[in-house]
């Protein structure tokens, strides 16, 4: 019997679609599981591509299944228990041998497994799958970070296994060691700012507004066929037309609103501010998710603050108004992945990656959650400038915020005034506000550090005096 061209350990929700899908697109397969059970199950239901599928009871018997230089793809609970089954498989691999730890890592993780590795024979790839369970089973978002030679080993495996849009396979080596699951974690914090800034446009909807579920999820619909065409729209008007099996009303009035998170976008955040880039719409959407998850607390302050003593929520033009809320999460939209983009940018300097903006655009256009037409201007807006500093300094892309932010400016003031809160589009109003400001106000706080702290400052007219006339403040 041929030996399989990949295996894969971990037949949990992720791992045992990407084996059906890896077997499928016609590669033979190991494949393993700590729990053997898993492995009979998933074996004995895998119908037609049973052909395609070698199921391994024992590691000995995984490894010896895999054409060397043997690529193994791990999936299973990100953090010690990959390093846990890395030291349980490394003593029976030979030279060459790819571990490719496709979970949601934390890069920092992947950085010390890749090193730790350097210099034996073995290799390690770190590698972003993105598109959830339905995604793995049938084409993925791929971001992989490892050497460019083991890449190459298992390049063709996994650009048969991909999203593709239009033709073009989504899947890309991206640099070494973390650039991968660097790249994975930002997709997730732009897919949390994402989420974010739809829900604010619901809460708009719905509270401001007062239209019932089903009728915002038509007006989702309606945008869906427009400029924010995206899967994340695309769901929201399934999420909010579905009815609940059990009382037939409108599910997502039933679901508590509380949202939970695993880390990405938080490691999103602490990756920004470690480098000094501003990333304010992911940092508004992981806030808001901790402030959901204080359902007591907010209820506690409800009954003690009562909610802002504002009139009624009035639009003089309802459909003009709507039309607004529609260009205000573009806008929205632009700051936050023109943020997420700066972060990508800044961490490639910081660890030598040399990241390929346009390729991270195009690899995102299909397969994973954040997937849209809006990703294709992005990666046209990189491909004609590609060391540009800001997406929002493109041609396209100024153009496009000049034209929607006025929105953006009418519905946060809309918002803010009738006391709904919108903390993701408004800090996207603050970020171009900010951005687009040549003489901001930083020079009041370089005078405050003077007087405090007598750290100087530098003068715009150039004379060479850097401390102010402060008196006995100084170095109070
Ligand atoms: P899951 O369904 O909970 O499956 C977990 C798998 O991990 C099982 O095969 C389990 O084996 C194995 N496992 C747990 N601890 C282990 C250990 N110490 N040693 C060996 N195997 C161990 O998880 P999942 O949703 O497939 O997620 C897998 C990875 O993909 C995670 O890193 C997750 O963050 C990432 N991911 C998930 C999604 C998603 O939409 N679910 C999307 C992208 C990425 P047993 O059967 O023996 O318990």
């Amino acid at each position: 019997m041929s030996q399989a061209e990949i295996g894969l350990i971990g037949l949990g929700v992720m791992g045992s679609n990407l084996a059906l899908n890896i077997a499928e697109r016609g590669n033979k397969i190991a494949v393993f599981n700590r729990t053997v059970e898993a492995t009979r199950k998933f074996y004995s239901e895998a119908g037609e591509l049973k052909g395609q599928i070698v199921p391994c009871e024992t590691i000995e018997e995984f490894v010896a299944a895999i054409r060397p230089p043997r690529p193994i793809i791990i999936m299973i609970k990100a953090g010690e228990a990959v390093d846990q089954q890395m030291e349980i498989l490394k003593p029976y691999l030979s030279k060459g041998d790819i571990m490719i730890d496709a979970g949601n890592a934390n890069f920092r993780d992947t950085m010390r497994r890749f090193d730790a590795l350097k210099g034996s024979d073995l290799t390690f790839i770190g590698m972003g799958v993105s598109g959830g369970e339905e995604g793995a089973r049938h084409g993925p978002s791929i971001m992989v970070g490892g050497t460019e030679e083991s890449y190459r080993r298992v390049e063709k495996v996994l650009t048969s296994i991909a999203a593709k849009f239009e033709n073009d396979p989504c899947v890309a080596w991206l640099g070494e060691n973390g650039a991968g699951h660097f790249v994975k974690t930002i997709h997730n914090g732009i897919e949390y700012a994402d989420m974010q800034m739809i829900a604010e446009i619901y809460g708009i909807l719905r509270d401001g507004l007062k239209m019932s579920a089903a009728e915002i999820g038509e007006v989702f619909g309606t945008w869906n066929k427009g400029r924010l065409n995206s899967y994340l729209i695309e769901i929201t008007e399934k999420v909010l037309k579905a009815a609940d099996p059990l009382t037939g009303k409108p599910i997502v009035d039933l679901i508590l609103d509380k949202a939970g998170q695993k880390g990405t976008g938080k490691w999103s955040v602490i990756e920004a501010q470690n480098m000094g880039i501003p990333a304010t719409g992911i940092e508004a959407a992981v806030a808001a998710r901790s402030i959901s998850s204080m359902k007591e607390e907010r209820e506690a302050a409800e009954k003690i603050l009562g909610l802002p003593p504002v009139g009624e929520f009035t639009v003089a033009d309802r459909e003009a108004f709507i039309e607004d809320l529609e260009n205000a999460l573009l806008a929205a939209k632009i700051g936050a992945y023109a943020q997420g983009f700066a972060v990508m940018s800044a961490a490639s300097k910081e660890f030598g990656w040399n990241l390929p903006m346009p390729t991270i655009a195009k690899i995102w256009r299909a397969g994973c959650i954040i997937r849209s037409q809006f990703l294709d201007e992005i990666t046209t807006a990189f491909t004609k400038a590609p060391d540009v500093a800001n997406l929002i300094v493109t041609p396209a892309f100024a153009a496009m915020v000049k034209e929607t932010d006025g929105a953006l400016r009418r519905v946060v003031s809309a918002a803010v005034l009738g006391g709904l809160p919108v903390p993701a589009l408004a800090s996207a109003l603050g970020y171009f506000d900010s951005y687009r400001r040549g003489r901001g106000t930083a020079n009041v706080i370089q005078a405050q550090r003077d007087f405090f702290g007598a750290h100087g400052f530098d003068r715009v007219d150039g004379a060479d005096s850097h401390h102010g006339p402060w008196g006995s403040g100084l170095n109070a």
